[in-house]
């Protein structure tokens, strides 16, 4: 069986090293043009990029070192509404604490700031503590929240797969220049100089080009209507006291016609704007910027970006990863997920079904849109509305939504609703996640809250509790983000 990889950002080679590990006896190729490179911005993850990266055969110290990873404890939003509020890592901690806190309603009603104040991940987040003791190895899973989300510099993280990997695999640099198909099937691909490559499935890790999807005629999904940034600009900012920049959370402030991330490497702090093209230049989006982190001289990186999905992530022979794919934007950094859950739920179904293209489709469109919904609603509960895009982007009605994404709303709006089973197995976000947004902006305050029983408010008290505790004890036992990520890289 002959896999061929066009692409080498994160998801072509987080691909071929997935497959390489997991897949014996495929014989892969992967293609790509290295002088074009992949998009390299700081990049914010979810927490399953850690045993991703362990399936595909690296430990942390391996991968975290050379990318100047930082830990994540969750995304803080502000400026979205009067307060602050945060969507964490969906830790072990809360799934446990997610069926409380919507059976017995604890913390409905009462201000958020209260349980901002209480709120495990964000305690040790804006304490700058690390989750792991200084004397720790990062590579063991255990430690305040065992390790999961991170934040790495994604041009770093494809040197290290690339350099471990291209001995191991057929890799050719090289430019793809024309794809062959037939009835929604390519036949080959042929590159610069001519060479012709053949295989059984090809894979489009070509970004937002998706030259083989477009070249089977594949259909795209736009998600603009709803989501309708478009841009963003970037900026790397060096760091005058690491201790206290070198915060172990992104933090997404908005902005006049979108919103920034601040994404803390190890050696620097990844910031972007993005932003609405239909609202702001490329010129008025960077001063903006500049004017926020008090940087003029940083050189400044625009990008173009493309929210939506294809219809089908498996399309003939093609099966798509990454930006090709689907991408809804930065906001709680999804982009690396949809690539390691595509890659999981493809070598997953690949073997076992002859039905395998209907359920990765399925699996795939189930997730992003899930997301779309996620997004969407940050916008559409933000109380902010002091420009017009702000006040244009929150006039797009909830009803507008997919039927299917509807639905997950339901789920948490217009109050949470109790015993519903909210997880499928491609959610990315919790219901307490959904909460904690929605809260936020006092969009509950018209609901009433759901009594509870004597023995649930019993239970509940002791669960607040035992978490103050706990949190007091990390703040005393685990040491700083920054000076733990120092002693364990020995820099
Ligand atoms: C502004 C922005 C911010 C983002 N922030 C985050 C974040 O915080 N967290 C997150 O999880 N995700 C984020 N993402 C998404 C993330 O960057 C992508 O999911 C990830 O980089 C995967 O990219 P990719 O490999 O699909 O495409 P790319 O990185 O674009 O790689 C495309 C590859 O195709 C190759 N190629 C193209 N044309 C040819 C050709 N003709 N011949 C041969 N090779 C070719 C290129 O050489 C390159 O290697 C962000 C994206 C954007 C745009």
């Amino acid at each position: 069986m002959k896999f061929l990889i066009v692409g080498g950002g994160t998801s072509g080679w987080f691909a071929a090293a997935y497959f390489a590990k997991n897949l014996p006896g495929i014989d892969i190729t992967l293609i790509e043009d290295a002088s074009l490179g992949p998009i390299g911005v700081g990049e914010s993850t979810q927490p399953a990029i850690s045993n991703f990266l362990y399936e595909c055969g690296f430990l942390p110290k391996e991968w975290m070192e050379p990318t100047n990873a930082t830990f994540k404890h969750g995304v803080e939003l502000v400026g979205w509404n009067d307060k602050p509020y945060f969507v964490d890592n969906d830790t072990p901690q809360n799934y446990i604490a997610t069926p409380n806190m919507f059976a017995d309603s604890y913390f409905q009603g009462k201000p958020h700031s209260e349980f901002l104040d209480w709120y495990p991940a964000y305690y040790l987040a804006k304490r700058n503590i690390s989750p792991k003791l200084a004397e720790m190895d990062a590579t063991f899973n255990i430690g305040y929240e065992g390790y999961g989300a991170v934040h790495f510099d994604a041009l770093g993280i494809v040197d290290t797969i690339r350099n471990t990997l291209k001995d191991k695999i057929n890799y050719v640099d090289t430019r793809v220049t024309d794809i062959k198909a037939i009835d929604g099937n390519i036949t080959k691909i042929i590159d610069i100089n001519g060479n012709e490559y053949t295989a059984d499935l090809y894979f489009d890790c070509t970004g937002f080009k998706g030259l083989l999807y477009d070249a089977i005629g594949a259909e795209f999904i736009s998600y603009q209507d709803w989501l309708p940034n478009d841009s963003a600009v970037a900026i790397n900012k060096p760091y005058t006291n690491p201790k206290e920049e070198c915060f172990p959370y992104t933090r997404a402030t908005a902005m006049n016609a979108g919103w920034r991330w601040t994404i803390p490497l190890f050696h620097r702090s990844g910031n972007g704007y993005v932003y609405s093209s239909k609202y702001l230049s490329k010129e008025e989006a960077e001063k903006e910027l500049r004017e926020a982190l008090n940087d003029f001289e940083s050189p400044a990186n625009h990008l173009k970006m493309r929210c939506g999905r294809r219809r089908k992530m498996v399309d003939g022979n093609v099966v798509g990863i990454g930006l090709s794919t689907g991408f809804i934007e930065p906001l709680e950094a999804t982009g690396v997920t949809f690539t390691t859950n595509a890659i999981r739920t493809f070598a997953s179904a690949f073997w076992h079904t002859p039905e395998w293209r209907k359920h990765v489709n399925e699996a795939y469109n189930e997730m992003v849109d899930e997301i779309l919904g996620f997004i969407f609603c940050h916008y559409h509960f933000s109380t902010k509305d002091n420009t017009q895009y702000w006040k244009d982007v929150k006039k797009k009605d909830l009803k507008s939504l997919p039927e299917n994404v509807q639905k997950i709303i339901s789920y948490v709006y217009p109050y949470p609703q109790r015993g519903v089973m909210f997880y499928s197995p491609y959610s990315l976000f919790s219901q307490v996640q959904w909460w904690a947004m929605i809260n936020a902006s006092d969009g509950y305050k018209h609901y009433p809250t759901i009594p509870l029983t004597e023995e649930e408010k019993k239970y509940l008290e002791y669960f607040v509790k035992c978490k103050d505790y706990q949190n007091k004890m990390a703040e005393e036992c685990f040491p700083n983000h920054y000076e733990y990520l120092k002693g364990w890289y020995g820099r």
